[in-house]
Parts: structure tokens; C-alpha cells; sequence
């Protein structure tokens, strides 16, 4: 995929009832191909309707999607291909496993994209093994596996249509650390083999941090400011105005700057902190 382009989209639940919701208000963006992106931003404020959109799950009240140039509606009955190519993991997407086996959980997607066959089969052992699971779990029912299991096994759902766009809505919900940094890597795993555009929504400023490399922040159903790690954090004291904070090591950091430490202001995860740290051993910084 080349670009991802919103021209004022604006999505409004319930229209015309007394539950009328603009959920979504005027959203321009463009979204260069292979960026990997993590959507930040209050409960409430938008980010799953947004991103319902970028797989035709929802239809704009009004406004456009453009993906490499082509609104994304504008055959309305080809829209299942988009839904193929751009790939949505739900926030407890193990929720949503109904088949019988793993596989062919696993194997809906790339069924219903036509595949068959061994071509079927190596989609799906593909994804198992990426998202770090054993062959043998697949001719298990997926309500046998336990939750972590089961998350992964959505997630290789969406992986195994190999898509050019994958969207996850705070696909780490409920998970311990280790959980979460297992799914995490293999995201960016996916991202690094594929190139595709990856969308990560997250509460946690650390690990949009960490893994990608802009921020898409939403405030009350508009976009606040998308770009990179420093030219989101530069604006920290609006970030915590709407209720979000830069990273708790950025703020240790910039305590450790006041105090006259030489250590630069863009650190934004425990890593950078200890290499630039150790950088400085010694040379009685
Ligand atoms: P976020 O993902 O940032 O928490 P959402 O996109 O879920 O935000 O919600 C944006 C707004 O739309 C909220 O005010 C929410 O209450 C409202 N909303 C979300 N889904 C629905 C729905 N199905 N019907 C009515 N209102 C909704």
C-alpha cells in the first residue's frame, strides 16, 4: 500500500435520534505506506470508530477514505476486499473465535479470500508459527486453549490474510507484562517482514513508545497532532492537559536534565535510557 488518506471524515452514531453521537469530526490525514502508528487517546475519544472506518466495518456519514489514490466506497460491493487487505484485530478478539478447530479459525479469512488447498494450509501455518504457537494446537477447539492462546489465535486470524494494513485495537488488553511484550514483538515482527502499515491503538504511551514510530493522538472525536515521538512529546503539557502523559522515563530524564545531567531530551524508552547512560559511564558525566 502506497497511502492512507482521510479527507473530512466524520462519523455521527445514532443520527437523528435523541442519541445522536458525533463520534468522529472532520478528520484529514494522510498516512504515507509502512509507517508503523500508534493511536493514543482518552476513552471515548474516537479511536475504535476510526478505525472501523479504515476497513469499511463503518461507512462515513461523510467524508472519504482513499487507499492508493481509490475511495475505499466507491463500489460499495467490493468493500470485502478492502476488509481483506486492511485487517482489524477487536479490542478481546478471542471473543470472536466461533470455529470448530483452530485451523479453521485461523483459515477463515484466507477462505473467504479464495485461497484453498495448500496454499489454505501454508497460510495458516504461517501465521501459527508467527504468532509463536505450537502445529499442534491446530486441530484443537479453540475453547480449550487458554486466554493468552486464545488472543493469538485471533491475531494469526487476521495475520494469515496477510494484510497491507494491519489495525489493532489495544490488542494487549488484560494481558500480563510478558503476554504483552510476546504480542507486541510479533506485531513488529509482522511490520519489519512485511512492510505493511501497522495502526497499534494503545492506553500506553510506553508502548506506542516503544514500538512505533509516529503517534496519532485523538482528543474528543479530532485529531490533536500526529508525527513522530518528538514532535508529539515536545507539546507534554497539552498531551496532559487532554489526560495523557509522555512516558514515565522521558519524565525521570527530564528531572535528571534539571538536575544537570547531559542526557538528551528525546528518551522514550528504558532501553535508550540505559545505553545512554552506560555512553556516559565513565567519562564523568
Ligand atoms: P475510543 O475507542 O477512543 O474509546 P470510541 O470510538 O469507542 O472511542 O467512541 C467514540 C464516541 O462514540 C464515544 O462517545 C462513545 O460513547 C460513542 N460510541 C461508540 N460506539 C457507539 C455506538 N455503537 N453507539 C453509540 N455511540 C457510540
Amino acid at each position: 500500500m502506497e497511502k492512507l488518506v482521510l479527507e473530512n471524515l466524520s462519523y455521527v452514531y445514532g443520527a437523528g435520534t435523541p442519541f445522536e453521537k458525533k463520534a468522529i469530526d472532520d478528520l484529514n490525514l494522510e498516512i504515507e505506506g509502512g509507517q508503523f502508528i500508534g493511536v493514543i487517546g482518552h476513552t471515548g475519544s474516537g479511536k475504535s470508530t476510526l478505525v472501523q472506518h479504515l476497513n469499511g466495518l463503518l461507512k462515513p456519514t461523510s467524508g472519504r477514505i482513499l487507499i492508493d489514490g481509490k475511495d475505499i466506497w466507491a463500489e460499495p460491493k467490493k468493500i470485502k476486499e478492502i476488509r481483506h487487505r486492511v485487517g482489524l484485530v477487536f479490542q478481546y478478539p478471542e471473543y470472536q473465535l466461533f470455529e470448530e478447530t483452530v485451523y479453521k479459525d485461523i483459515g477463515f479469512g484466507p477462505t473467504n479470500m479464495g485461497l484453498s488447498g495448500a496454499e489454505l494450509e501454508h497460510a495458516v501455518l504461517d501465521a501459527v508459527n508467527f504468532v509463536g504457537l505450537d502445529e499442534e494446537i491446530l486441530t484443537k477447539s479453540p475453547f480449550e486453549l487458554s486466554g493468552g492462546q486464545k488472543r493469538r489465535v485471533a491475531i494469526a486470524g487476521v495475520i494469515a490474510m496477510q494484510p497491507e494494513v494491519l489495525i489493532l485495537d489495544e490488542p494487549t488488553a488484560g494481558l500480563d507484562p510478558v503476554g504483552r511484550d510476546e504480542i507486541l514483538t510479533h506485531i513488529r515482527d509482522y511490520h519489519r517482514e512485511t512492510g505493511a502499515t501497522v495502526l497499534l491503538v494503545s492506553h500506553s504511551m510506553e508502548d506506542i513508545a516503544r514500538y512505533a514510530s509516529r503517534v496519532l493522538v485523538m482528543n474528543h472525536a479530532r485529531i490533536e497532532c500526529y508525527g513522530t515521538m518528538p514532535e508529539v512529546f515536545a507539546h507534554a503539557e497539552r498531551l496532559e492537559e487532554i489526560g495523557l502523559s509522555i512516558p514515565q522515563i522521558t519524565q525521570v530524564v527530564l528531572k535528571l536534565r534539571e538536575r544537570g545531567f547531559d542526557l538528551p531530551k528525546d528518551i522514550y524508552t528504558v532501553e535508550q535510557a540505559v545505553a545512554e547512560i552506560l555512553k556516559r559511564k565513565g567519562k564523568g558525566a
